[in-house]
């Protein structure tokens, strides 16, 4: 496993939340993307080498509304930057995590991507995230 790739957070608002991160870092996200299978919409910022993903739910039994619903707003998940994502997959399989899917995602920002279940890993959700070459 390779850097944090990205921290996602949770908003009830992307338009809201948009202003808000434009200003804590004096720049727009760069990007906004749908996940349709998702139900999220994402916006990404840079900050210097660390990027923030904001997302906001578009459907209520996105796993973004149920994580807003228990929680409220907050960080949601953190995502580390792998170069074979179905190596690690079976990696951390055979370490006894349990993915959240048994086959790579593809997620937001040109990413292949799969989720580690949060109860196996002190309650924090990660997310492996591979670039799509
Ligand atoms: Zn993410």
């Amino acid at each position: 496993m390779n850097k944090i790739e990205h921290i996602g957070i949770a908003v009830k608002s992307l338009k809201d939340s948009n202003e808000l991160f434009t200003k804590l870092f004096g720049a727009p996200p760069y990007k906004t993307e749908g996940v349709e299978s998702e139900g999220v919409m994402t916006s990404f910022f840079m900050n210097g080498p660390n990027k923030i993903e904001l997302l906001e739910a578009t459907k209520p039994d996105s796993p973004i509304a149920k994580f807003i619903e228990k929680k409220g707003e907050g960080i949601h998940h953190i995502a580390f930057d792998v170069d074979d994502i179905e190596a690690e997959m079976t990696r951390l399989k055979s370490e006894g995590f349990q993915l959240l899917n048994e086959t790579p995602k593809k997620g937001a920002d040109n990413k292949l991507i799969c989720f580690l279940h949060p109860k196996g890993t002190n309650g924090v959700l990660i997310e492996l995230c591979q670039e799509i070459r």
